[in-house]
């Protein structure tokens, strides 16, 4: 399929680099795609970015059949543009696909998208260190219609959005607490998915957490509300001894692929990693027994984030005196490098 491009008549200025934020800012173009029955994916097109036009009952807007992906462009240090594992994000959006009843895509042709996208806009992505051009392809149910089914007609679309480091402030822990009132997700529903409900469902808990002085929530597993799962929007990992754990992928959690990149990158390097079962009842004991080392979320938007400090019930830890651990350093620089072209990784992790 051919890519149309229009451009826009009349570009943005650009943002200063130094004080980029977070998905406030957009590029002046966008992809977009189109799918009905007969005609399945098509029109495909760049045109400038602007707001879509939707009929008040389209069924996105009541339903929330609609999921996404985010992923990043970086400026690599000979001043070109790479991505970071993206064939991992469209894949993972076909799974997301597949669980909310929207036709699949083609995920090479997605990516191809992108990269046209990417090269029309290539002068949005940042070049300070730890800036980047954050990347949501998303895609909606439109039919016109209350009643509950799966759409007939979707749009996929990708806009990009120049995002400033992280850790502006420096590379600190967070506080995190665990919720026992509220769970993400339960195995069988769609917690493995990025899909819209997700997010709106996990508003309240870290609404509470913030209030309570904590910057994440710690979500337990939606049954026995025993197990860990993730962190706010990330997944977790702990250092217990010489073990590098993980919570296994169980249904309910969503499978990162940074949380992926951590686990193959501690193989390489002889770690001893495992995809397991963690209650929280081990964390606290292996905190009490002096054998918790370190507690760490990965993601895409903050790559690793040490976590400091833990709250369960009535009982306030400090993990690793409250300071970031090696390990969490480890994986930060490492991962960035590889992100930033600093250093090779694995095969097949840059496009
Ligand atoms: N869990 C949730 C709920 C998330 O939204 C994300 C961000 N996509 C992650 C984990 C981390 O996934 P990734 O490493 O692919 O960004």
């Amino acid at each position: 399929m051919q890519i149309s491009i229009t451009k826009a008549d009349q570009l943005k200025s650009k943002p200063d680099e130094n004080k980029l934020g977070f998905g406030t800012i957009f590029t002046d173009h966008m992809f977009n795609m189109d799918y009905n029955v007969e005609k399945g994916w098509h029109n495909p097109r760049i045109e400038p970015y602007g707001p879509l036009s939707m009929d008040p009952s389209t069924m996105v807007l009541h339903y929330g059949q609609g999921v996404f992906e985010g992923l990043k462009a970086y400026r690599n240090k000979k001043g070109g543009i790479q991505l970071f594992r993206p064939q991992e994000n469209f894949k993972r959006l076909n799974y997301s696909n597949r669980k909310l009843c929207i036709p699949k895509i083609d995920e090479a042709f997605a990516l191809d998208a992108l990269k046209q996208l990417l090269d029309v806009e290539q002068a949005w992505v940042p070049s300070q260190p730890g800036t980047s051009l954050y990347i949501r392809p998303t895609i909606i149910a439109m039919d016109p219609f209350l009643g509950v089914r799966a759409s007939f007609t979707y749009r996929f679309f990708i806009i990009l959005s120049p995002v400033g480091a992280y850790y502006a402030e420096g590379f600190n822990p967070v506080k995190i607490m665990v919720t026992k009132d509220h769970v993400r997700a339960v195995r069988g529903g769609v917690g493995d998915t990025k899909t819209l409900g997700n997010y709106a469902a996990s508003l309240l808990a870290g609404d509470e957490a913030h209030k309570a002085g904590y910057t994440q929530v710690l979500w337990l597993d939606g049954v026995e509300q025993k197990y860990v799962e993730e962190v706010g929007a990330m997944n977790i990992f702990f250092v217990i001894d010489d073990e590098l754990i993980t919570p296994m992928l169980s249904g309910s959690i969503l499978p990162g692929i940074t949380r992926d990149s951590v686990v193959a990158l501690g193989q390489s390097w002889g770690l001893k990693v495992s995809e397991r079962k963690i209650s929280i009842d081990e964390v606290m004991d292996a905190h009490a027994s002096g054998h918790l080392k370190e507690i760490f979320g990965s993601g895409t938007a903050a790559v690793i984030s040490p976590v400091g400090e833990l709250k369960y019930e009535d009982t306030v830890i400090t993990v690793g005196d409250g300071q970031v651990g090696p390990l969490a350093h480890r994986f930060f620089e490492a991962i960035q490098e590889i992100q930033y072209g600093a250093i090779e990784g694995p095969a097949g992790w840059i496009e």
